[in-house]
């Protein structure tokens, strides 16, 4: 049993006992995550890159609902994810392709990217697949692993804002021999202060976008 849901079953039993509603607590709240692949990721790695990510934002006291985002107008007919107004609390990340990488970067060697404001909310990440993929495999890391660490790491840069890289754990900048390690046994994560601030994060960012919803429909 991950943290969070510890946390929600806890709460919940907590809220049932006293016969009170269940007690809000930050974890309840979802951050969404619209997930563009656009780098035609094998479904497989795809899908468990998806829940390594799930599981690390998890076990920083973060739940996420992801939608898969349809990429042209033709798929957009027939899958409707993603089709309402983009609100603050819902984080759009690309997986790119080899020739969309190689426009937006010139070094090389970035796995991936996010749009971290100074002030408001950023919303705007990707991961480069081919660079995600080519270093997991010369590394000898699954590669599920490699991209969804990559995805959390994106994320949290856009939960933590500017300058978030740290010396340890997965916001650190460069992923040496104790990294992968850790990563291979699960145990690259966010530390303990990096997820009170996103937990704190996503919570104003649901409140903000209820605030706007609120502000749209009237
Ligand atoms: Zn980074």
């Amino acid at each position: 049993m991950t943290l969070s849901t510890q946390l929600l079953l806890t709460a919940t039993l907590m809220g049932g006992l006293l016969g009170a509603e269940p007690m809000e607590t930050q974890t309840e709240a979802a951050l969404t995550v619209w997930l563009y692949d656009y780098a035609d990721v094998a479904a497989g790695t795809l899908e468990r890159s998806r829940r390594q990510a799930t599981r690390i934002l998890n076990q920083a006291g973060l739940r996420i609902r992801w939608e898969l985002c349809p990429i042209s107008a033709e798929e957009a007919e027939q899958n409707r994810d993603c089709a309402r107004r983009a609100a603050v609390d819902t984080i759009r990340l690309g997986i790119l392709s080899k020739k969309m990488a190689k426009k937006m970067t010139k070094r090389g060697i970035e796995f991936g990217y996010a749009v971290a404001l100074a002030e408001g909310f950023g919303v705007i990440a990707g991961v480069y697949l081919d660079r995600t993929v080519r270093e997991a495999d010369s590394i000898g890391l699954e590669r599920h692993i490699m991209l969804g660490h990559t995805i959390a790491h994106e994320i949290g840069h856009l939960l933590l804002g500017q300058g978030s890289h740290s010396q340890r754990g997965i916001m650190s900048p460069t992923w040496r021999g104790r990294e992968i390690n850790l990563a291979k046994t699960g145990r690259f994560l966010f530390s303990q202060d990096q997820a009170e601030r996103m937990q704190v994060q996503v919570a104003a960012r649901i409140r903000a976008a209820r605030a706007d919803s609120v502000t749209a429909a009237n």
